[in-house]
C-alpha cells in the first residue's frame, strides 16, 4: 500500500515541497547497500537492492520530526530514521514506509572540554566530530565502520564497537543524554538536560534516567 496522498500533503506542509519526494530514482538511492545483500524486491533477484520506501522526507529540526511522527501515527505509516544509511536497519519495510532522512540536522552544537562530551545533531559524522575534538585535545571513540557514520545513530541504535572502545568505551555505553522523539511524537529529554541549566553531562540524573529508560 503506497503512502496516502492526504498524508503526503500534510507531510509536505511540515517541511516544504523541496524536502520531500516520491521520485523512484531518489527513493532507490536509499535502498541499495554495497556489502549487505537485501531482501529480494519483486521482479529483482537477491542482490544489493532492498525494499523501496513510499517517500523520503528531510526534516530540519526535532520539532519537525515530532510533527512527522504524529502524521505517520494518524495515517498508520511506518517510518525509519535514516542517518548516513550504512546499516540496513535504516532501510524501508515496503512502500508504506516513510524514510526520515536526517541530513539537514548536521551541526556540532557544543564540544565541552571540562566535562569531555559533545552535543551533536543526527547527521554529524564521526570523522567531522573527531577532527573538531582533536583541535581541543580530546579523542572520542571511533567505531570501525569508517569516518562517514553518525555517532548519534551508533550510541542510540547500534552496538558501537571498535578498536578504540577498549580505552574510550563502547558507544552503547557512551550516550550521556538524548533528546528523543518518542513513537507517539512527544519530545523527551533523558538525563541532565531535562533540568533547566544543568547541561548535558549526565544520563542518570538529575532528570529522567537514560540508563533506566533507553540504555539499560
Ligand atoms: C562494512 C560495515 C562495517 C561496519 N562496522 C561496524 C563496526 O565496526 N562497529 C559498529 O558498531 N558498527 C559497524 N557497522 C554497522 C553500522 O554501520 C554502524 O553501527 C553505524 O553506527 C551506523 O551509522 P549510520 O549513520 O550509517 O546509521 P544508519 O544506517 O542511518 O542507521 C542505523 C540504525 O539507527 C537508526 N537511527 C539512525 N539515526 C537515528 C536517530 N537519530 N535516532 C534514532 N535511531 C536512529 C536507524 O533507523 C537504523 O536502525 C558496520 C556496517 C558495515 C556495512
Amino acid at each position: 500500500m503506497p503512502i496516502d496522498s492526504d498524508a503526503y500533503q500534510e507531510l509536505e506542509a511540515v517541511v516544504g515541497p523541496e524536502n520531500i519526494s516520491q521520485d523512484p530514482a531518489i527513493l532507490d538511492t536509499y535502498s541499495c547497500h554495497a556489502t549487505i545483500v537485501g531482501i529480494p524486491r519483486q521482479g529483482l533477484g537477491l542482490g544489493p537492492w532492498w525494499e523501496r520506501a513510499g517517500a523520503v522526507i528531510l526534516p530540519g529540526s526535532t520539532e519537525e520530526v515530532s510533527e512527522i511522527v504524529k502524521i505517520c501515527n494518524y495515517y498508520r505509516i511506518k517510518y525509519k530514521a535514516h542517518s548516513t544509511g550504512q546499516f540496513p536497519g535504516a532501510f524501508a519495510q515496503g512502500e508504506n514506509t516513510l524514510t526520515i532522512d536526517l541530513r539537514r540536522m548536521n551541526r556540532i552544537i557544543e564540544i565541552n572540554q571540562d566535562h569531555m562530551y559533545a552535543l551533536v545533531e543526527p547527521y554529524v559524522t564521526q570523522g567531522e566530530l573527531f577532527i573538531e575534538c582533536i583541535k581541543k585535545g580530546l579523542a572520542p571513540h571511533m567505531i570501525d565502520a569508517g569516518s562517514s557514520i553518525s555517532p548519534l545513530a551508533s550510541v542510540t541504535s547500534v552496538a558501537g564497537q571498535g578498536d578504540s572502545a577498549i580505552t574510550r568505551g563502547y558507544n552503547e555505553r557512551n550516550a550521556l543524554a538524548v533528546e528523543w522523539v518518542l513513537p507517539s511524537g512527544e519530545i523527551v529529554r533523558l538525563g541532565s538536560p531535562d533540568t533547566p541549566n544543568a547541561g548535558w553531562f549526565s544520563g542518570d540524573g538529575p532528570g529522567p534516567s537514560l540508563l533506566g529508560i533507553m540504555r539499560g
